[in-house]
């Protein structure tokens, strides 16, 4: 079993992947609409991947014969200014997820749930190479500036993401 106050905030978790697994599509489609392929081909996988985080404590919190609540998932943002804004958001988002595995983390520690921390320290790490590939591709957005064969280089080099 689990306290009803880590059952609690895994399935506030959950909501949080799903939300961020939402932004990643939507930000997917704005680069669909502005044919940058390789961008939203990159975009469409990082959503794909936030909705295994998703399943994977779906999965635990009925492993622990604990209840799943599902949240209503609020509306992404659809307009970007800029793909340097949008990958900026992109990092924000990404340290935002990594506080919030911190907290629950730190719950778990505190009530001295080992099981939901082991379970935790995947996220840990998953979240040190979601913040490093952000980070990358914003560093590279801001070197491109203005200049579009630059963005097109980097388009096609994202496209090239198994
Ligand atoms: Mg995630």
């Amino acid at each position: 079993m689990l306290g009803k106050e880590i059952q609690d905030a895994l399935n506030n978790q959950i909501k949080n992947e799903y939300f961020a697994s939402y932004t990643y599509l939507s930000m997917a489609a704005h680069c669909e609409s502005i044919n940058l392929r390789g961008f939203a081909k990159w975009l469409r996988k990082q959503s794909s991947e936030e909705l295994e985080h998703a399943m994977k404590l779906f999965d635990y919190v009925i492993d622990r014969d604990a209840q799943i609540v599902l949240q209503a998932i609020e509306k992404p943002q659809t307009k970007y200014k800029s793909l340097t804004d949008m990958f900026q958001q992109v990092l924000d988002q990404e340290r935002e997820v990594t506080g919030m595995i911190n907290k629950l983390y730190e719950k778990a520690i505190n009530e001295n749930d080992h099981a939901t921390a082991v379970e935790l320290h995947w996220f840990i790490r998953e979240q040190v190479e979601e913040e490093k590939n952000a980070t990358e591709i914003l560093d590279k957005l801001k070197f491109a500036g203005d200049n579009s064969s630059a963005i097109l280089l980097l388009d096609s080099q994202l496209g090239q993401r198994a």
